[in-house]
């Protein structure tokens, strides 16, 4: 489960952040994962839950926003949505080569006092 390192490695980040600052408690921590990054939600979710413990987020909150996936049409010069692995663009339906959205997977902020 790749999730526990993608998550230990954000977790330390967020401490680290919150360190340095001069927090002493971490409330919540907000990440964006997009939806063609290979990562499960629910499973960073309780890795986070493991990993908090003993930690100045032990009583965090984990928000995640999931970024859909979209391509770029070079042809059309616009970004469309790729509900279904079809990487087509809609209206001149060229096959697109580049992801533009989707594999995201950041640590956007955290709250702290
Ligand atoms: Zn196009």
């Amino acid at each position: 489960m790749h999730e526990v390192g993608i998550m230990q490695n954000t977790l330390s980040m967020a401490l680290k952040q919150a360190q340095a600052s001069g927090a002493t408690q971490v409330h919540e921590l907000r990440m964006r994962i997009g939806a063609m990054s290979g990562v499960v939600p629910d499973a960073l979710t309780f890795a986070f839950e493991v990993l908090r413990k003993d930690t100045l987020a032990a009583e965090a909150k984990l928000e995640i926003e999931t970024v859909p996936a979209s391509c770029w049409c070079a042809r059309c010069q616009t970004e469309f949505p790729v509900p279904d692995l079809i990487y087509e663009c809609p209206q001149c339906h060229e096959p697109s080569v580049e992801l533009r959205r989707g594999l995201e997977l950041e640590l956007v902020s955290i709250e702290v006092s």
